[in-house]
């Protein structure tokens, strides 16, 4: 196996043998160590890259090969080839590559090419972005082929730039070679990737130099067998290798919230005084400029916090809404010394409140006004868990997750906060395995030894002494539930986008337990045997062998207990397929009382099985057995028993529990490969006014779309407000109607219809040729969605780089940002995006929708919802799925004008609206009266209006 001082260049060796000299050998002990490290040296490597027919290496193939050699840094020899892969090439794949069946057709086989490939790469390291992949598809050719494997060192520049680069945009080879200004202008071509693959290592491993050497250590000594573990630990050579792993963090002080009258009130006549063009406010804000809707609503807040009750108030897109609710809210609470807390339903808002308008109002009130952001606890790291995690045994840490935990440990020796969110290379809702291990979730947190440094109690103190603290809709419920009292240390709370209140309650207050859950529970504890088997020689006697052989034992019941339990509820579904409620994509969704399964014995069996592996990992837990405390063991063993307790709990209340008001409803495919139980309380509206009793001080609920008419009594009713008779204010928009062209299409092809899809095509694809304005599509349904953007670059690859779609192309800001930058570009989104996002001016100026945004009518709260209002007497579909889809689309709407000199084009690709008695309520929503419009004429008529001045 090669050395690392043959990896490296011939000049970076000797000067290696120098640096050594110079220290006295490289063997000498006790040396004074290099305080900032050892500058890393480049090695000398072969940078590669395959295109393949498929990702597996035993039944796909090679199409092409790149290599580039790079020898002291610069590049010195390349080659690449087609390859005949012997089979055909799927179509995504040529989509993807631009690789045909005719291209390869006359190239030469693998085998013919083996020879000069072994040649060129000798003993040299391979790079690759996601290396492993192409070392073993490439290993698995030269066998299949008669040849030898390779055993390379590797250098995988998708982990070096994890571990170096913040990208929020995700670590895509273009997107990481964008970031370092590395030019790949033919993606998905061999040899293009392997040299834009080749500059991005050469720009990326000097960065290690710039990582503190202290952090250098820990990542030296956490990282897998691995080049990048070989060049840190050279990089640190001699330098305090027995440093602790442990984090080092300083106990955390927060200044008490200063303090003022508790009776003072806040002036209307000031806060509107503030929000006027050249106030003080005003010249710390570019652009800023006066708004009477704005100030009206400002001061009706005022007025709202110092009287006390509850005010719901809509102020349409464009009043101003956010400073609106903002410097009232702040100037009362800075007066009095008291907390608002904000609540707000996306992250987009929270992110705009703390970083940008929160900054501003916070120059006018000086130093001593203070305002944070709360998240729920599993946002953030435990300090206590997580210096057990990298201090002791990695137990069943494959290498690929010991990779993914690099960059933390660089993150933990920085950050500032230990929100999770606030880094984009580790993805804590893909790794759970590792974030349960140490966020700061279900952590018992009395006596722990890092609470003074803690970041999840920094945050929480923070916030107790903060005057306005930002959390979101989610978390509120979360906190009630819990009773875990930061509400209750509010005086006064403002819901934004209040709209979402509700229905982020049906969502907050479910409990499910699936087939996946379970299995990843009991895999769990298995893991957890496994590590605890290597601990059975290390003499800690025979109540160790007891312990392990009781859980063992536990873990095998508790296995097959579960998996008779799922069977038993799947064998429900399948025998009551005809009360099905839905059966689309052949799922089975049937809605069931609690009781149905109580008198199930393998329901019994599981609660028993659920209890007796409780009371084997809290055995262990509380035994004190020295072992444990060295390892990650007990750690695991405390969150096993934590996942173990909430399992039983749901159990209880999915399987046997007497909860009237509640819904109910188990789902699974025919073939009974999984199956889940799902239930939450239905009247959410009762649960909210339980609260409104008992808050004592202000509540504002505002957003820019809260009710589907001008009445607010739709909100209002739903958020169990009707008793406390709240103050209703409506702010309309200020937009001059004509600067919307609101268009609907008569002859549009029926959404069920199986030709829509090509329908939406045609028509994007005119408006994309014919007036090249920026268009944001909004769909409801993500499959629609994704066949609409994979037809489209399929159709028209012409337009591939301004075609962009959620979750496909990129993250949110992502592509908000390529919508600012590239002209004519189409934003495909769906959920979030009909709310969320705010693209003003030419970036976007049509928006589409495909289709009416009807709530999903086989989703049981849906369902249920609707169902009830039929019991009561009313209607259902017009009391509630029209009335919700008529909000959506408002908000939909929403999306077009942002900025006071915007025009824009609403177009509605849905016939339904001028054919269905219920359009009425969609056409009222719009200030000016819909064009109808023939297909063939929509881009001309969009083309004229945003022509005009
Ligand atoms: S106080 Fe709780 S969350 Fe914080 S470090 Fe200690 S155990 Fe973890």
């Amino acid at each position: 196996m090669a050395k690392l001082s043959d990896m490296l260049s011939q000049d970076s060796a000797q000067k290696l043998q120098e640096y050594q000299k110079k220290q006295g050998g490289a063997r000498k002990k006790h040396r004074k160590p290099p305080q900032k490290g050892r500058a890393v040296r480049i090695p000398d490597f072969v940078s590669i890259d395959l295109e393949t027919t498929g990702l597996d290496k035993n039944r796909d193939r090679i199409t092409e090969i790149g290599l580039v050699k790079y020898v002291q840094g610069r590049e010195v020899d390349s080659f690449s080839s087609l390859v005949n892969p012997g089979i055909p090439i799927p179509p995504d794949i040529v989509e993807l590559t631009g690789i045909t069946d005719t291209m390869v057709a006359q190239a030469p086989p693998f085998a013919e090419i083996m020879d000069q490939v072994y040649r060129f790469i000798g003993r040299m390291a391979l790079c690759a972005h996601k290396v492993d992949f192409d070392f073993y598809f490439l290993n698995e050719a030269f066998q299949r082929n008669g040849g030898k494997r390779i055993r390379n060192w590797r250098i995988d520049t998708l982990a070096t730039a994890r571990l170096l680069l913040d990208l929020h945009e995700g670590y895509a080879l273009g997107k990481v070679a964008r970031a370092l200004g590395v030019s790949l202008e033919h993606a998905h071509r061999a040899l293009d990737d392997a040299r834009a693959g080749g500059e991005v290592a050469l720009k990326l491993l000097p960065m290690i130099d710039d990582i503190p050497v202290e952090t250098r250590v820990k990542l030296a000594r956490f990282a897998p067998f691995s080049f990048v573990k070989k060049m840190l630990e050279y990089s640190v050579q001699g330098y305090g290798a027995e440093k602790s792993m442990q984090l080092q963090r300083k106990k955390f002080v927060v200044s008490p919230r200063a303090q003022g009258d508790p009776a003072e009130l806040v002036s209307p006549q000031e806060v509107a005084e503030l929000l006027q063009e050249k106030s003080p406010l005003a010249e710390k804000i570019p652009g800023f400029y006066s708004r009477p809707a704005q100030q009206e609503y400002a001061q009706e807040i005022a007025k709202s916090l110092n009287t006390g009750g509850v005010a719901v108030m809509e102020a349409g897109t464009g009043t101003g809404k956010t400073l609106g609710y903002l410097v009232p809210a702040a100037l009362w609470a800075f007066r009095r010394g008291a907390c608002v807390m904000i609540s707000t339903n996306t992250k987009n808002l929270q992110e705009q409140l703390i970083q940008r308008e929160l900054p501003k109002v916070a120059t006018l009130l000086g130093d001593t006004f203070s305002y944070t952001l709360l998240k729920g606890k599993g946002n953030y790291v435990c300090i206590k868990a997580w210096n057990s995690f990298v201090s002791g045994e990695t137990g069943s840490l494959a290498p690929h997750e010991r990779d993914a935990v690099l960059p933390l440990i660089k993150w933990m020796d920085e950050t500032e906060t230990g929100d999770i969110e606030e880094q984009s290379f580790f993805n804590h809702h893909r790794m759970t395995h590792i974030w349960q291990l140490i966020s700061a979730e279900n952590r018992s947190c009395a006596g722990c030894p890092s609470y003074d440094a803690c970041f999840m109690q920094q945050a929480r103190l923070r916030a107790a002494h903060s005057h306005v603290v930002v959390i979101n809709h989610a978390l509120f419920y979360h906190d009630v539930m819990a009773h875990s009292s930061f509400t209750d240390g509010a005086d006064a709370l403002i819901f934004d986008e209040a709209h979402q209140l509700v229905p982020t309650g049906y969502h907050s207050l479910v409990t499910e337990i699936d087939s996946r859950r379970t299995a990843a529970l009991v895999e769990y504890l298995q893991e957890i045997v496994n590590t605890l088997k290597g601990y059975k020689t290390d003499g800690v006697g025979r109540s160790f062998e007891e312990r392990f052989s009781a859980l063992t034992r536990a873990v095998k019941a508790l296995r097959k207990n579960s998996t008779n339990f799922l069977s038993e509820v799947s064998l429900w579904l399948r025998k009551n397929r005809s009360h099905a409620d839905d059966m689309s994509r052949g799922i089975l969704q049937i809605r069931y009382e609690p009781a149905t399964f109580a008198r199930c014995e393998a329901g019994a069996g599981l609660i028993l099985a659920l209890t007796e592996s409780i009371h084997c990992v809290e055995s262990f837990v509380r035994s004190g057995i020295p072992a444990l405390e060295r390892g990650i063991a007990l750690n695991e063993l405390r969150v096993g028993l934590d996942r173990l307790r909430q399992y039983r709990a749901d159990v209880h209340y999915l399987a046997s529990a007497d909860t009237a008001g509640h819904l109910f409803w188990a789902q699974g495919p025919e073939d009974g490969k999984w199956v889940k139980l799902t239930g939450t309380p239905l009247a959410v509206d009762s649960f909210l006014g339980d609260f409104w009793k008992h808050f004592a001080g202000p509540v504002v609920c505002t957003s820019a779309t809260l009710s589907p008419d001008t009445t607010l009594d739709y909100f209002v009713h739903r958020a169990g407000l009707a008793e406390y008779t709240p103050k209703i204010q409506r702010y309309e928009s200020h937009f001059a109607p004509e600067s919307i062209l609101p268009l609907v299409v008569k002859d549009a092809v029926d959404v069920r219809d199986t030709s829509s899809v090509d329908y939406i095509l045609t028509v994007l694809a005119d408006i994309k040729e014919n007036t090249g304005k920026n268009t944001v599509v909004l769909f409801t349904n993500n499959a629609l969605l994704e066949d609409v953007y994979h037809l489209f670059i399929q159709r028209y690859p012409q337009y591939k780089g301004a075609v962009f779609a959620q979750r496909i192309s990129g993250n949110r800001t992502w592509i908000q940002n390529q919508m600012e930058e590239v002209e004519g570009a189409i934003l495909l989104g769906s959920g979030a995006f009909w709310e969320g996002i705010d693209i003003p001016g030419a970036a976007c100026e049509i928006v589409v929708i495909p289709k009416l945004p009807f709530p999903v009518p086989t989703h049981p709260i849906v369902r249920a919802i609707s169902d009830d209002i039929d019991q009561r007497g009313g209607n259902g579909f017009m009391d509630y799925y029209v009335q919700e889809a008529v909000l959506r689309f408002r908000q939909g709407m929403g999306r077009l004008l942002r900025h006071r000199d915007d025009r824009g084009v609403f177009l509605v690709l849905d016939s339904r609206m001028i054919q269905k008695g219920y359009g009425k309520r969609f056409l009222r929503v719009s200030p000016v009266d819909f064009m109808e419009i023939e297909s063939n004429a929509v881009s001309q008529e969009i083309s004229r209006f945003l022509r005009e001045e």
